[in-house]
This record gives C-alpha cells, structure tokens and sequence, in this order.
C-alpha cells in the first residue's frame, strides 16, 4: 500500500498553512490520527510493519510507544507481531514510565511512532527503556517526514534527526515536505496566518 495515497484518502494529509509544535511552519500536515480511526485499516498498516521488521531479520520481545501519537501504531504493530506493548508519557514536560509497566533486563524493544519527525520523542522513549535495562533493537513508525534515514527505503539522513545511527528505523513510506522558520515562510509574507492543527475542527 502507497502510505502517502493512504493518507490523502482518509483526510489525513491536510493542506494549508501549519503552526508546528517546533514553532515552524508548513503548508502540509499529516494527521495520522485520521487514519488509524479506522482499526481495520491500522492493523493492516502495521501488519505490513511488523512485516517489514521481521524481513529484516529483527527479533523483539515487546514494542513501545511515545505518548499520545504512537500509542495506536504501537499498540497494532504489538498486536499484529505478537508482541508486548508499552507506553511512555509526558509528565510535565519529562517522558515518563508509569502505570505499573515494567522492563525487563535484556528485554528487547522496538520504539514505534505513527510518523518520524526528527525522532525526539521515539528517541526520550528509548532512554527510558534502556535505563531500566532493555535493550532498544530498533525504530518504526508508520511514515517518515523527510530527516531520518530509513532502512528499508535507504533515504539520506538529515542533521535535524535526533535517532542514534547504530539502530536501524522502519517505515511503509517517506513524506518530504518544506517547513519553514516563521521569519522566512513564504505563506506568511503572502499574508496568511499559521493555525495550530487541530483548532478548526482538522
Ligand atoms: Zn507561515
């Protein structure tokens, strides 16, 4: 399946002029939340993940994710693997462990994300894991938006991408849109306003 036809389709690959949480802006926005709405379709996504992983030859005991964004992709790439599922959060800016999860020693993880961005959030996630004692194997996600290497795509690796380069990342697919500092956005100086995705019902 072509992801980013995928994303188009369900509504999920929004155009305009986008406020980022980095405080950047875009003409584009993938909201993937769109997409894993419908949990047939989010399963055969991460049918095709899990997939991918294990044609790579990748062994792994349990998946984690980054809350809130990778919690469903996570939650069906375990599913379809057959694997454990955790989830690490936000606790006033910190990313947590909580709710009685537990990390075995050597139990090995893969980090899962619905999209890559520069990989911070996937990145805090595997710190947590690897200092309770697990060992992180690699990274998935459903797409990547342009800056990390993927393993099975063989894209080139942007400096923005905070993944370590020791562990390998999988996705269904690349999306490579500009993002552009507020001072130099070309949708401003034509006099648009950047919203926040998610604020006009998108
Ligand atoms: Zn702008």
């Amino acid at each position: 399946m072509e992801i980013e036809k995928i994303y188009k389709e369900n509504g999920a690959y929004l155009h305009g002029h986008f406020l980022l949480s980095s405080g950047n802006h875009s003409e584009y926005y993938l909201q993937s939340a769109k997409v894993l709405e419908n949990p047939a379709l989010a399963g055969e996504l991460a049918s095709q993940l899990a997939g991918v992983i294990k044609d790579a030859g990748i062994s792994y005991d349990s998946v984690c994710s980054p809350a809130l964004g990778g919690i469903l992709a996570g939650y069906e790439l375990a599913k379809q693997a057959g694997k454990r599922f955790i989830f690490t959060e936000r606790v006033e800016k910190i990313m947590s462990l909580r709710r009685g999860f537990e990390v075995k020693k050597g139990e090995k993880f893969v980090i899962c994300e619905d999209i890559i961005t520069t990989g911070g959030s996937a990145l805090e996630s595997a710190k947590i894991i690897e200092s309770l004692g697990g060992e992180v194997v690699a990274f998935a996600a459903l797409a990547n938006r342009g800056f990390c290497a993927v393993a099975n795509l063989g894209n080139s690796r942007h400096e923005s991408c905070k993944l370590p380069f020791d562990k390998p990342l999988f996705t269904l697919g690349n999306f490579s849109f500009e993002i552009y500092e507020p001072n130099s956005c070309p949708l401003c100086k034509n006099g648009s306003v950047a919203i926040k995705p998610g604020s006009r019902g998108n």
